[in-house]
């Protein structure tokens, strides 16, 4: 039957905890959603021979900047600082909203490559109302998951982050909602993205805030990362009375603890972004301490302007950062290296399962669960890289990387499939390397202090 696939004889680890993982199981799938999983499933299917796949639910990234995609690798020595300077001031505001359309497609296509099924587009580039139609229409063309994130424009560095009396523009956020978001179901979410306080006036957040509670859409925010960190941003919003379950904090390394029991009190979620904390110097990567306090956190890329646009390279990052920290205070302290609660298996539920419930969707994805979409991924174990496989979740956290990708669904429908992607990513490449072309020289226009091409 053309609309029933069966995924047969592969490692299936569903990171349902009713279900666990099957040495050896079936998965079917039925349209778009997940049948059946079980050790042998007898159906009259298509079948996929997963023999020497390890089956996992698809990634889910909480935080991107997608429309960075064409200017991929531009900063690979900048801390925070610097990214406000040379991305925020530089390149955003010359972006048009083809380049934006351009950095969404190949953005998606990057993720769905590397086996991220669900993206948290972070589009803080509607720098007109036709920027946030071309965000929406490259994540369409695409074909993933994501919830897309409304952000302000970004023309002019002062008016928009230095206590900026400039909110998101909320008739165009409603004519995008009603557009493109009216249902609530299919592929796309809608989230507001929000800077916040002190790099907004009080008024601005609370209208900002107001109009996500109005539209009923969930909110994210980046909070305590560098030197911001002193500003205490949820302690504001708490004193605001802002702080809700509908909000998602970004990166929270610098929170004071009165800030964690903010969040978790108010059941607000978490994204945390370890290549990019560690690297540009947000901070040490809080995956423990927001599981202290009993928040579910999930891996994020963030910008691809710094740091790669996988998956695995964000685990690897938590994983032995936040191992790293709590050895250092351990041995700091003259005693042993400490039992770490921070395991393999915590950190592919992180990349999944958590992401999911930080995204608003778990209700539908985040874990082989029968009921749920069928969004799901097969790595190929057979790679040198890979094999030979004892602990499938070691083989899927700490071994596997984006060469073993072999197959992707979304929704039921095949989008990687043999280590292929079934969309045309030459177009997408050739698409982001001329709005590459476009970018890079109006920049060297401006710098130069000539007028725009
Ligand atoms: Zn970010």
């Amino acid at each position: 039957m053309a609309d029933r696939l069966l995924l047969r004889g592969g490692t299936v680890l569903t990171v349902d905890p009713d279900l666990g993982d099957l040495p050896k199981g079936d998965v079917l799938i039925e349209g778009d959603t997940i049948a059946q999983v079980a050790p042998q499933i007898d159906a009259d299917a298509e079948v996929v021979d997963a023999s020497g796949m390890i089956v996992i639910p698809g990634f889910v990234d909480t935080h991107r900047h997608t429309w960075e995609a064409a200017i991929r690798g531009c900063a690979p020595n900048a801390t925070l600082g610097n990214y406000f300077v040379e991305i925020l001031d530089s390149f955003a505001p010359l972006y048009r909203p083809e380049d934006v359309y351009a950095s969404n497609l190949a953005g998606a296509l990057e993720c769905i490559n590397a086996g991220i099924t669900t993206l948290v587009d972070w589009s803080h580039i509607n720098n007109t109302p036709e920027h946030p139609d071309a965000a929406v229409r490259g994540l369409q063309e695409a074909g993933i998951r994501a919830q897309y994130a409304y952000g302000s424009a970004n023309t002019s560095l002062n008016d928009y982050w230095n206590n900026s009396k400039i909110a998101v523009p909320a008739d165009d956020v409603r004519r995008v909602r009603d557009t493109y978001f009216s249902s609530g179901d299919g592929l796309l979410t809608m989230a507001l993205a929000t800077r916040g306080p002190t790099y907004c006036s009080d008024e601005v957040v609370r209208a900002e805030w107001a109009l996500a509670r109005e539209l009923g859409i969930p909110i994210t925010i980046h909070v305590a990362m560098s030197s911001a960190g002193r500003f205490g941003m949820v302690k504001q919003l708490g004193d605001l009375g802002l702080l809700g379950p509908d909000t998602t904090y970004i990166h929270c390394c610098y929170l004071s603890e009165e800030e964690w029991r903010l969040v978790a009190d108010s059941g607000g979620t978490i994204s945390i972004a370890p290549q990019i904390e560690l690297q540009m110097g947000h901070g040490w990567p809080p995956v423990v301490k927001s599981m202290e306090y009993g928040l579910r956190p999930s891996l994020s890329i963030d910008v691809v302007t710094t740091a790669p646009g996988d998956i695995f390279t964000q685990i690897r990052a938590a994983f032995g950062a936040d191992r790293a920290r709590l050895n250092a205070t351990s041995w700091e302290a003259n005693n042993d290296a400490p039992e770490h609660e921070l395991t393999a298996r915590k950190m592919l539920e992180m990349a999944t399962a958590n992401g999911a419930h930080v995204a608003g969707v778990e209700d539908r994805t985040g874990s082989l669960t029968p009921g749920k979409k069928a969004d799901v991924v097969l790595l190929d174990a057979t790679a040198l890289n890979v094999a030979p496989v004892i602990d499938p979740v070691a083989a899927v956290t700490l071994c596997a990387d984006v060469s073993n990708v072999d197959t992707v669904l979304i929704d039921g429908q095949v989008k990687k499939r043999g280590g292929k992607l079934v969309a045309d990513a030459d177009a997408a490449r050739r698409l982001v390397e001329a709005s590459r072309d476009y970018l890079v020289g109006e920049l060297e226009r401006k710098r130069a202090g000539q007028p725009p091409a």
